[in-house]
């Protein structure tokens, strides 16, 4: 017995399967990440062609059988056709659902990573905001949502909150000046620890409201470089891509 259900959800990734099929994965509200198969999405009549690409984000009919979802019909609310168009900026979109498709999991409760690309994306798309601070706050407050963030509120060591002045990447966190005695930690200045702060604690909607000083863009951009390398083994392929742009 198999059942119709809609599920509202964003497309992460899609691979063509044979000459008018797509294989697409979406992170949806209802069941965290999950792949459908789009028979004959690619055929240039297919009610499905324009609605299965990367950064669709809508509403998703799906028949599900034994778990596996063929998709019958979609609804798409937003295209993210600006962030499409421009290839300087897809290239971070690209990168974002790359992270996104990591670390979502199937039947996973995933609305919090859901609405943090939703709101990431539009704020790639807006003009207002640098792209690289974007990619920064995407990628901590990321680590926000999947339980993986570093301490930036109390010294690991000792658990004031005054003087945090030495980040380390092994501990995972923020020391106070008696408490970094490991050669590891180095010297994080307030005006980043305060950027830091505010990325993990800001409510969703607030979290693109801010600039930074390019001093400071590119403090968060090393911390965060050394501390992803650290930490995800996975090699992401558009990060590659990345590197082209801002070299
Ligand atoms: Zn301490």
């Amino acid at each position: 017995m198999g059942l119709n259900i809609v599920l509202t959800g964003m497309i992460l990734n899609v691979m063509p399967i044979g000459e008018y099929d797509k294989r697409i994965t979406i992170l949806t509200k209802e069941r965290g990440k999950i792949t459908a198969f789009a028979r004959g999405a690619r055929r240039p009549t297919s009610q499905l062609l324009a609605a299965s690409n990367p950064f669709s984000f809508g509403e998703f009919e799906v028949y599900e059988r034994r778990n596996t979802y063929n998709l019958v019909k979609a609804t798409i609310k937003n295209h993210f056709r600006a962030l499409v168009l421009d290839p300087g900026t897809v290239c971070y979109g690209f990168y974002f659902l790359e992270m996104a498709d990591y670390y979502a999991q199937e039947n996973s409760d995933e609305k919090e990573l859901l609405k943090l690309l939703y709101q990431t994306l539009r704020a790639l798309e807006s003009t207002a905001f640098d792209n690289r601070l974007v990619r920064r706050i995407f990628e901590l407050r990321l680590l926000y949502v999947e339980g993986e963030y570093p301490n930036f509120f109390s010294c690991l060591g000792c658990g004031k909150k005054e003087d945090l002045q030495w980040f380390s990447i092994r501990q995972r966190g923020i020391l106070c000046s008696e408490c970094a005695h490991e050669a590891d930690a180095y010297y994080l200045d307030e005006s980043t620890l305060y950027t830091l702060q505010y990325i993990l604690s800001a409510e969703l909607g607030k979290l693109y409201t801010f600039a930074v000083s390019d001093e400071v863009l590119q403090k968060l951009e090393r911390l965060l470089d050394r501390y992803l390398s650290v930490y995800i083994s996975h090699k992401f392929n558009s990060v590659e891509i990345l590197k082209t742009i801002a070299g």
